[in-house]
């Protein structure tokens, strides 16, 4: 053991054994994350775990850890790991291996765009943990290249993207496939609803934990929106580049379509910005993550191939050049930036008719999104839409439970504007405001 190495006391105290401390000593770990405090335990003591948290803050150590622990090196396939996007299997691949640099396990991926016989190979060669996606895995199970039979966890992280509609049936598929007594572990930043109901059904009495407290956004990222015309926003994203000129920034459309126009665009007009969605090849895909993540490309621009769980340091801005349709994919996108503590800002660009939209999005965080008003840039307005909480009625009256700044009436919230969003940035960030950021109209005025 090297003597050198600081061994992180708080992850013992959770029941952590020395080669897994010394590879968290490695990673430059020294305290467990809310989330890693609270679901490390149940899990090594052989809970089923429903655990939710805030995008960033650490949920793959949180099952990570107590999982490698408890795989034995002598047996065979032991921990099934499944994630929606080939991107986030391959970054959560990464860091169990970093996890289990000190112990002799083997994980192999299981995802699509790789060399299949490549991937039976691997599997031939008695994995302990495999992590994929699950059109892969099926494909797998198919060719009868997995074999289930020691399998002790199964993990679904982004459980609610896993268990919607476009999934559902494999994971039904995969999950129906284990025999054998396992644990389940599920995470996700956003769970509610029907989805979570179902999620309970493949669980065994799950110690359900929440650590995001209601918000599910950190304070840490600054949100501000634009009313800008469909034809204008190219020449919006211009003046917002300019003027904020990002380190490291990702851009999300909502088709492969307008990722592959947009790069092009920002191309022309003299930006180094690469696009990454569904229709590049695996290869080309996985080298521009690279390419980005080493900060080597300012700007990527993505389908919501990226929105979810994609771990890269960094990342100072976040443009919604085109809204999502849903608001929980507004969270995860949101989360690339402000990771583990750091800050960042996300600019939406909302059209004149999606109001709506973003009411939902201000209901599901729990906040109300900043106007940002652009100096020297004509921005239009939001054709009024019905806003049964914020408009008519008190904040207080309201379902959700608010941030201490939206004690205020919205009437006030929206004559102060700027001041509420200074007075929630921590305060170098509200110093570093630049000029960009105007007075917002009255809200009924969006
Ligand atoms: P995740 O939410 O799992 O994507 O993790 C977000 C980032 O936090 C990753 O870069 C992790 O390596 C890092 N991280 C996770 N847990 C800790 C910890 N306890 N101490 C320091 N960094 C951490």
């Amino acid at each position: 053991m090297d003597k050198q190495l600081n061994l992180p006391k708080a992850f013992a105290d959770l029941g952590i054994e020395t080669p897994i401390l010394q590879a968290l000593a490695v990673m430059g770990y020294e305290t467990p994350s809310p989330i890693q405090e609270e679901l490390i335990p149940p899990v090594l003591s052989g809970r089923d775990v429903l655990g939710q948290a805030r995008t960033g803050t650490g949920k793959t150590a949180a099952f990570g850890i107590p999982v490698c622990q408890n795989i034995d090196p002598q047996g065979r396939l032991q921990a099934m790991i499944l994630t929606p996007t080939r991107e986030l299997a391959a970054q959560v691949l990464g860091q169990l291996r970093r996890i289990c640099k000190f112990l002799s396990l083997h994980c192999v991926p299981v995802y699509g765009g790789t060399n299949m016989r490549g991937q039976i190979r691997e599997l031939g060669r008695k994995p302990h943990i495999i992590v994929g996606t699950p059109g892969r895995v099926m494909d797998m199970m198919s060719r009868g290249a997995l074999n289930f039979d020691e399998l002790k966890f199964a993990v679904l992280d982004e459980v609610d993207r896993m268990l919607d509609i476009g999934f559902r049936d494999d994971i039904r598929k995969i999950l129906g496939g284990i025999r054998n007594e396992h644990q389940t572990v599920f995470v996700s930043a956003t769970l509610e609803g029907e989805v979570k109901r179902l999620a309970m059904r493949y669980m065994h009495e799950p110690v359900e934990l929440n650590v995001s407290q209601d918000q599910l956004t950190v304070s840490e990222i600054t949100q501000q929106y634009a009313v800008v015309e469909p034809q204008k926003k190219f020449r919006l994203l211009m003046h917002v580049l300019k003027q904020e000129e990002p380190k490291l920034a990702i851009i999300f459309t909502r088709t492969k379509h307008g990722a592959k126009k947009l790069a092009k665009q920002l191309h022309a007009a003299g930006f180094l910005a690469k696009e990454i969605h569904g229709d590049l090849v695996q290869q080309k895909r996985e080298k521009v993550m690279e390419r980005f993540r080493k900060h080597h490309i300012p700007i990527l621009v993505a389908t919501d191939l990226a929105s979810r769980g994609i771990d890269v340091s960094g990342i100072t801005h976040i443009v919604n050049y085109d809204m999502p349709d849903d608001a929980e994919v507004y969270v995860h996108r949101i989360g690339r930036t402000a990771r583990m503590g750091a800050t960042g800002m996300a600019i939406s660009f909302v059209a004149p008719d999606q109001g709506e939209v973003l009411t939902k999005i201000e209901m599901l965080i729990n906040e109300e999104i900043g106007r940002l008003d652009m100096d020297g840039f004509e921005s239009a307005t939001l054709t009024p839409q019905k806003r049964p909480d914020s408009e008519s009625r008190p904040r207080s009256e309201s379902p959700r439970r608010f941030g201490s700044d939206s004690k205020a009436a919205p009437a006030e919230r929206a004559a102060t504007p700027t001041q509420k969003s200074d007075g929630d940035r921590a305060p170098e960030k509200a110093a570093k405001a630049r000029p960009l950021f105007v007075k917002l109209p009255p809200r009924h005025k969006r």
